[in-house]
């Protein structure tokens, strides 16, 4: 009752922040219960095969139709569409903070309730425009769910090198021992998603899902994060709720979603000259040009 409560109240009190903030919460309290990193090689695609959705507090309306999709080991799916298509129901099915009421998710042709939630949590890493941080140091933020044992100093640096982070990290009062404030106030927009970012290196999970930010940072913010990012989704088998235009082009494939279904998939190319639902929405520029 009281996680419903708070659902409600995020979702439909805080609008879509608090929706962040939801996914957010979940998301860290699982990585925090995810002992250790997982030593698992998952070499297989991630497939919705059919996946029919309802909210709990919502069981008459349906979010999800048949949606059916198969994220290809290693390759990026940017998932577009329009607001209330139920893009981020898939992420939260594929995090697995709800199952699907009909239908299933397979990792390799294995249904995924066949492994445990915790287990799960380790080969998934969430990244959202709002990261998590807390208020201890910006190294303990960057190793933060990660067993304390396994993760060196010179990690936690390489982490934060490879995610442009290192440069302004040296460059606080105290480097990597810098306090970073209630929920990182002390940090600007692009630096907190940085050491998100960060974070995600480090933990390495072969599955991502990405929730791309849709306000603006200043350029040059915003160029390292990028490039952090496409440096983490190499190689990993990543689902992007994608929201720039550069990120569906760059993507091996854009799947459009509507009415809790996959209505066009392909890659930018293909879906324009389809001159379906994704030409319109890129003409209409609900797709931001960068
Ligand atoms: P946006 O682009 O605006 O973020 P979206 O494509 O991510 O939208 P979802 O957030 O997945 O869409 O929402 C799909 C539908 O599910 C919407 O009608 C929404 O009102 C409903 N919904 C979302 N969360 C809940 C919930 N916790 N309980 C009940 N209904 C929900």
């Amino acid at each position: 009752r009281k996680e419903h409560d708070e659902i409600t109240r995020l979702f439909f009190v805080n609008g879509y922040s608090g929706k962040n903030q939801y996914l957010n919460m979940r998301y860290m309290s699982a990585l925090k219960s995810a002992s250790s990193v997982s030593s698992l090689a998952w070499s297989g695609d991630v497939c919705l095969e059919d996946v029919h959705f309802s909210y709990p507090l919502r069981p008459d309306v349906d979010i999800l139709n048949g949606l059916v999709l198969t994220l290809k080991c290693g390759t990026v799916t940017a998932l577009v569409g329009p607001s209330g298509a139920g893009k981020s129901t898939v992420v939260q099915l594929l995090a697995r903070f709800y199952e699907p009421t009909m239908g299933r998710i397979t990792v390799a042709g294995e249904d995924v309730r066949t492994f445990g939630k915790t287990e799960w949590a380790r080969v998934v890493s969430i990244v959202n425009q709002e990261p998590v941080l807390f208020s201890i140091s910006v190294g303990e933020n960057i190793a933060y769910g990660l067993p304390d044992e396994k993760i060196s100093q010179d990690d936690i640096i390489k982490a934060a090198k490879a995610a442009n982070a290192h440069e302004f990290i040296i460059s606080l009062p105290q480097g990597y021992d810098t306090l970073v404030g209630e929920r990182g106030g002390l940090l600007s927009g692009g630096q907190r998603q940085r050491i998100a970012i960060a974070r995600a290196l480090l933990k390495n999970a072969p599955i991502l899902i990405l929730d791309e930010a849709t306000s603006a940072l200043d350029t040059v913010s915003e160029r390292l994060v990028q490039e952090a990012l496409t440096l983490l989704m190499k190689g990993r088998t990543t689902l992007v709720i994608a929201h720039r235009l550069s990120t569906v082009q760059n993507a091996h494939q854009i799947a459009l979603c509507s009415d809790g279904r996959i209505a066009e998939l392909g890659t930018h190319f293909e879906l324009l000259a389809k001159k379906g639902q994704y030409a319109s929405l890129v003409g209409t520029q609900r797709l931001a040009f960068d």
